[in-house]
C-alpha cells in the first residue's frame, strides 16, 4: 500500500499488478478489509501464494444496541499483531528455511510491546465514564477492548469506509447518543470526508471531529511512517481529547 493510501478502496494499477504476479507471496490482512486484492487474486488464481493474516479469535466491536460484529482491523491490538507477525514468522521461514530471521523477529516483538506498554499506562489514566467514543466506521474495536474503551456507535455502520452515509434517522440516533452517553470524542479517518461528523460535533457543542490515522501510514521518517509511530501518535491525540476537562 502507498503512503496515506486508503485501505478499503484501493485500486490495484499496472505496476502493483505487475508485483502481484511476479510475487512469491502476496501477504493481506483479510478479504473483507481489501477485497481489491482479494478480487486480483481470484482474478488471477494466486490462492496459493496468498497468505491471508486474519485471525480466527477476534474481538467484537461493542457497538451498544446491536449485533456484534466481528472488526477485522486487528492491526490496532499490539496482542494481535504479535499473532499476525507470528503467523507471518511461520510462513516465511517455511519459504525460505535458511534464512535468519530470529532476531528481527524479537525486535519487532520488542517494539510492540513497548508499544503496548505506553498505550495501557496511558489509556490507564482515563476516568471510566470518559471512555466513551464514536468512530467514522468499525474499525476501532480491537483497540477499544484491549484498552478498555466503549465504541458507543459508528457513522458508517460498516467495517469498511466505502459505505453510504446515515441516513436522517440514523443521524438523529447519533445525536441521541452523543447526549446520553456523554460522548466527548467523534474520531473521523484522516483524508476522509468528514461532513457528517462535523454537523454531529456543531449539533451538540462537542469540539470538532478528531482526525486519526490507524488506517494507513506516513511517508517514511515521518512520525506514523512506521506501525509503532503510527499507534503512539494516534494514541497520544485519542488519550489527550478524551482527558480534556
Ligand atoms: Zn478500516
Amino acid at each position: 500500500m502507498p503512503e496515506r493510501s486508503e485501505l478499503h478502496g484501493y485500486q490495484i494499477n499496472a505496476n502493483d499488478a505487475r508485483d502481484l504476479a511476479k510475487a512469491d507471496l502476496i501477504v493481506g490482512l483479510s478479504p473483507e478489509l481489501e477485497p481489491w486484492l482479494a478480487d486480483w487474486i481470484k482474478a488471477n488464481h494466486r490462492e496459493d501464494a496468498t497468505l491471508w493474516l486474519t485471525l480466527e479469535a477476534r474481538p467484537t466491536i461493542q457497538v451498544i444496541g446491536k449485533q456484534s460484529a466481528p472488526d477485522p482491523h486487528v492491526w490496532t491490538d499490539p496482542i494481535l499483531v504479535l499473532k499476525i507477525i507470528e503467523k507471518l514468522r511461520e510462513k516465511l521461514q517455511s519459504l525460505y528455511p535458511r534464512a535468519s530471521m530470529e532476531d528481527g523477529y524479537n525486535q519487532l516483538v520488542k517494539d510492540v510491546i513497548a508499544v503496548d506498554n505506553i498505550l495501557g499506562r496511558s489509556f490507564a489514566l482515563i476516568p471510566i465514564n470518559q471512555r466513551r467514543i464514536i468512530t467514522q466506521h468499525a474499525n476501532l474495536g480491537p483497540f477499544a477492548h484491549r484498552y478498555g474503551l466503549t465504541i458507543a456507535s459508528t457513522i458508517l455502520q460498516s467495517t469498511s469506509t466505502e459505505a453510504a452515509d446515515p441516513s436522517a434517522k440514523q443521524f438523529s440516533k447519533l445525536l441521541e447518543t452523543i447526549r446520553i452517553q456523554g460522548i466527548r470524542v467523534v474520531m473521523v479517518d484522516d483524508g476522509q470526508n468528514d461532513t457528517i461528523a462535523q454537523q454531529l460535533c456543531r449539533d451538540t457543542g462537542l469540539p470538532p471531529p478528531l482526525q486519526l490515522s490507524f488506517e494507513f501510514l506516513e511517508p517514511k521518517g515521518l512520525e506514523g511512517g512506521t506501525w509503532a509511530s503510527m499507534m503512539l501518535r494516534n494514541g497520544r491525540k485519542l488519550q489527550a481529547a478524551l482527558l480534556k476537562p
